[in-house]
């Protein structure tokens, strides 16, 4: 089977304080790293970056201009994956993921599944919660036994996520969308160490754990 992989870095990195797919950890970017490692599972890979990106491309085979919001951009990048069988969909900010990682995703996509994602279980108790004038307060205690977080790479069936994002909808994660279709999306064991940098902190903590 064929397989694609669309990693996305068009984001503004406005919490980060600037494009933090581009900031060098180690001797690469945030970027480079997460290209080499969708890398291990797809013959092409598509990177999609903002506007005014005037770098060399992080070893992607594509280089193509995002949107406005994540599902755009992973639109602009699904149109480059011309017969794929699955697209493997991938947050350049998260350079972390290991190449096993990747072989899981599209293992379980060869192996009939629409979609898969990495998730963890949740350690942490979990509150719903609201907010008046004074402070943010506690309405409820939410059984965590049925939750995970989830990450990316994620894989899907090409056919499955074109459709999933025909109708131009927008959700945090490409998942949410084939759910959305009625789609079988399944959960292998992600990992820790599979971070998204999101704060300035996040780069400096992994600067020291980085594989090259
Ligand atoms: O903003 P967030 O951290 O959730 O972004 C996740 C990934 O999606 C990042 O790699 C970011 O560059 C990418 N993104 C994008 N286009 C956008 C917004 C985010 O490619 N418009």
């Amino acid at each position: 089977m064929s397989v694609a992989a669309v990693v996305v870095a068009a984001g503004q990195g406005e919490r980060f304080g600037g494009p933090k797919q581009f900031a060098l950890l180690n001797h690469d970017t945030v970027a480079a790293h997460s290209v080499h490692a969708a890398r291990s599972v797809a013959q092409r890979v598509v990177l999609v970056v903002p506007m005014n990106y005037d770098g060399n491309g992080e070893g992607a085979d594509v280089v193509v201009v995002g949107g406005t919001t994540r599902a755009q951009s992973v639109r602009a990048g699904l149109a480059h994956c011309e017969d794929a069988d699955v697209v493997v969909v991938h947050d350049a900010a998260r350079p972390m993921a290991s190449a096993t990682l990747f072989g899981a995703v599209v293992l379980a996509v060869t192996q009939g599944a629409d979609g898969a994602v990495p998730g963890l279980a949740i350690s942490d108790t979990v509150k719903r919660v609201a907010s008046d004038d004074d402070a943010t307060f506690i309405t409820e205690t939410v059984a965590r036994d049925q939750l995970v977080t989830v990450q990316t790479p994620q894989a899907f069936r090409r056919d499955i996520l074109e459709r999933a994002h025909a109708n131009a909808g927008d959700a945090t994660d490409d998942a949410a969308l084939v759910e959305a279709l009625g789609g079988r999306v399944v959960v292998v064991p992600g990992e820790r160490t599979n971070v998204k940098i999101t704060e300035p902190g996040d780069l400096a903590l992994l600067t020291s754990s980085v594989h090259s």
